[in-house]
């Protein structure tokens, strides 16, 4: 009799809900991993560097376990069949895994446990959130819609030391040994390993598997007091950048708020974490803002679609510098800061008038931190069509945003070389100095007729 634990969001092996569930019952752990062919089908960029991310992780994970006697399984496939096979293949009655508050998740989570034989258990933990979302509930019973009142007087108040605990692991001698079970990959390398599931390895340093702890501690002792005024300007280091070691789980959440409560001064930057919390709760308790607007009187807002403008906004080439130097920096290193997220997001659903849902696709296809929730959570806030999103009148005017954000013009610099000859004063908006480069476009919109439309469309799209 064993147990199996199929690991997730929570690709590492402390402070871990699952493993310590499984720990505290009887029997062999064998921990479990399955590359989701219907979840990979989505990404069709062989180079994508999320999956040297999780493949990285993996092989870790694999040597700690070798240390420790045991093994990591990984397969590649459909969990709805692997798993089942794999829990009968090493008879195991317990199958844990940390809950997941994504609606087509759930469903194949559903169908795991109804495929499962007969007397295996399936037990779900809360692990990549502070917070089970589903219990997150005003007085009254019904989910929260605005971030502040979710967050002070339910999120921040209800997170009590018991929250943040450690889940110790005590694993010794508990692995199963010699597990063989048919179709698992080789884990001798995360080249081969992705060989196997038809992905390149690519070397990148600026994400590396094993920098998780050393972030946080970095982030920690040097950056989390000073966050507040540091974190919207686009070329400092004013944010933590842990972003994809919390979506994949290589450092818990637990721990990120341990580490800022006991520094102190983290109220700012825990309040970050409430955003997280807040918008699984909001795809936990109204799942149809995956494909359709939060706000209903938005939903037939007339999107514009223009092959020519679409092309301009992915290859960084609008002519406003600053959504040029945001969207180069995602597709060149699988990231972008905060601000110019917003900065950008506005632009393509203000100024472009283009559909969320494009956006939010493209963003999805390069954010090495991409998550459901929080992606879809800061498009719909971005276009004014979610949950406590900003007003619709509130249009971010891109080169004031460069202006106040990236003074010096070092975040564009980094990403747009056409301008970096351009002064301080004259890099935001080269179409007004004296000599603009011939190699970068003019601005495919004029700003002050762009916010006009989308005043107009959306007063319209509220008057039906
Ligand atoms: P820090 O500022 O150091 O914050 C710490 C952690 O708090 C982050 O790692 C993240 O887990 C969480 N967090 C911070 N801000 C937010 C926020 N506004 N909403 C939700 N969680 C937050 N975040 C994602 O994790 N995945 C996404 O796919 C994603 N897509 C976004 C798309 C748009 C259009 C916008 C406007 C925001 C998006 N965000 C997303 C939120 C935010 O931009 C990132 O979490 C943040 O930039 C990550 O940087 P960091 O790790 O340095 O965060």
């Amino acid at each position: 009799m064993s147990t199996l634990v199929w690991l997730r969001r929570d690709l590492r092996l402390h402070d871990h809900a699952a493993l310590a569930t499984a720990l505290a019952g009887e029997g062999a752990i064998q921990p479990v991993f399955v590359f989701d062919s219907e979840i990979l089908a989505r990404f069709d960029n062989k180079e994508d560097r999320r999956l040297t991310f999780i493949a990285g992780a993996l092989c870790n994970i694999d040597v700690e376990l070798k240390k420790r006697g045991g093994r990591l399984l990984v397969f590649h496939g459909k969990p709805t069949t692997i798993i089942p096979r794999v829990a009968k293949a090493l008879d195991a009655h317990t199958i844990v895994s940390a809950a997941d508050f994504e609606p087509a998740t759930i469903a194949r989570d559903n169908a795991v446990k109804a495929a499962l034989h007969d007397k295996a258990r399936f037990v779900q933990v809360l692990d990549h959130l502070l917070q089970d979302p589903r219990t997150m509930l005003k007085k009254d019973g019904t989910p929260y819609k605005v971030f502040t009142p979710f967050y002070k007087q339910c999120w921040r108040p209800s997170i009590h030391e018991a929250d943040m605990g450690e889940w110790t692991v005590n694993d010794s001698g508990r692995y199963a040994k010699h597990t063989v079970v048919g179709g698992a990959l080789n884990l001798s390398s995360p080249k081969h390993l992705l060989e196997q599931v038809g992905y390149v390895h690519r070397d990148d340093p600026e994400w590396s598997v094993t920098d998780g702890q050393a972030r946080l501690k970095d982030f920690i002792a040097d950056h989390l007091a000073p966050y507040k005024t540091q974190r919207d300007f686009m070329a400092r280091h004013g944010t933590s950048r842990l972003g994809p070691y919390l979506r994949h789980g290589l450092i818990s959440i637990r721990e990120a708020m341990r580490a800022a409560v006991e520094k102190g001064h983290g109220e700012a930057w825990i309040g970050e974490l409430g955003w997280r919390e807040f918008y699984t709760a909001i795809l936990t308790h109204f799942p149809h803002v995956v494909d359709k607007e939060f706000q209903e009187h938005y939903r037939e807002l007339p999107w514009r679609s223009d092959a020519k403008t679409l092309a301009a906004f992915k290859t960084g080439m609008t002519g406003y510098p600053v959504v040029d130097a945001a969207v180069r920096e995602l597709t060149s290193t699988g990231w972008m800061h905060n601000r110019a997220r917003m900065i950008t997001a506005s632009f393509f659903t203000k100024h472009l008038l283009m559909d969320w849902r494009i956006g939010e696709e493209f963003f999805a296809q390069y954010l090495m931190d991409y998550e459901l929730a929080s992606n879809n959570g800061g498009w719909q806030w971005s276009a004014s069509t979610g949950t406590d999103a900003q007003p619709y009148f509130r249009v971010f005017n891109p080169v004031l945003q460069s202006k106040k954000f990236d003074a010096g013009g070092d975040y564009i610099r980094a990403y747009v070389p056409e301008l970096a000859n351009l002064s301080d004063k004259d890099i935001h908006a080269p179409w007004e100095s004296k000599n603009p480069p011939a190699n970068y476009p003019k601005p495919i919109v004029d700003h002050a007729a762009a916010r006009a439309r989308v005043l107009e469309t959306f007063k319209r799209a509220r008057s039906l």
